[in-house]
């Protein structure tokens, strides 16, 4: 249903998906993020008309005005999903747009975050950071410190144990990090799902990716940041949380 909320949250999830894009494609070439858009295939600058979320890419239909080379997918793709993470906080708490905004802040540093490892195979804590202080300001409104605090540390010791037993070629700082963000964030029982649900999504989807050849056996490391994202989403929604009957 379309509410005044509703449009001005997807409106607000297309813009800053829009500027995810810049982030992540800056971060990765090492460009400062303030200076103008341009092709970079042939370096022109892209006027403004050329970068409103999904209608331009559409209208161009995925081609440079100039060059005429393809524009990655990954622009629109990046401008729907935000789009669909900013509804989908608001749909969570619909009569609370501002913790729905802050949930939605969340979200979408995990989804730019987890696009830049499956991406780069490097999660920068740039994206972490905004889910600890989002965590941070809600615990101002739910006052379960101690859930936080348990939700952090569960990933931490899980994680870090396994940092330090394989001395760091198991799993990543970055992905350490975001995990015990994610706990932080949604407390001890969503810690749980996160970690249950990212080694199942994990598992389902390199089968799926093996079995249809998009994934070879030779390939050394598999990014962890988008299965940590499935299952950070997991953890928010109570996805699975039949898989920790055994936390009441
Ligand atoms: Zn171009």
């Amino acid at each position: 249903m379309l509410t005044v909320p509703s449009f001005f949250f997807g409106l607000l999830g297309l813009s800053v998906g829009s500027f995810g894009n810049v982030l992540i494609h800056r971060i990765h070439t090492g460009e400062s993020i303030g200076g103008r858009s341009h092709c970079p295939h042939c370096g022109k600058l892209i006027r403004w008309f050329d970068l409103i979320p999904l209608v331009s890419f559409l209208f161009l239909r995925g081609k440079c005005r100039h060059c005429k080379k393809r524009i990655s997918a990954q622009y629109p793709l990046v401008e729907l999903g935000s789009a669909g993470l900013f509804l989908l906080a608001l749909a969570l708490t619909p009569d609370d747009p501002w913790i729905a905004l802050l949930q939605a802040i969340a979200l979408e540093s995990l989804f730019l975050g987890a696009v830049y490892d499956a991406l780069h195979e490097q999660l920068p804590d740039l994206f972490t950071w905004p889910i600890i202080v989002v965590g941070a300001i809600l615990l101002v409104f739910r006052g379960d410190i101690l859930s936080s605090i348990g939700g952090a540390l569960t990933p931490l010791v899980w994680f870090g144990g396994q940092w330090l037993l394989s001395r760091g070629k198991l799993v990543g700082t970055g992905d350490i990090f975001l995990a015990s963000a994610l706990g932080w964030w949604l407390g001890f029982k969503g810690s749980l799902i996160l970690l249950f649900m990212s080694y199942i999504s994990g598992a389902v989807i390199i089968l799926l990716l093996l079995a249809t050849r998009v994934l070879s056996l030779r390939q050394k490391r598999i990014p962890f940041g988008p299965f940590l994202a499935i299952g950070g989403l997991a953890g928010l929604l109570g996805i699975g949380e039949q898989l920790i009957w055994f936390v009441r």
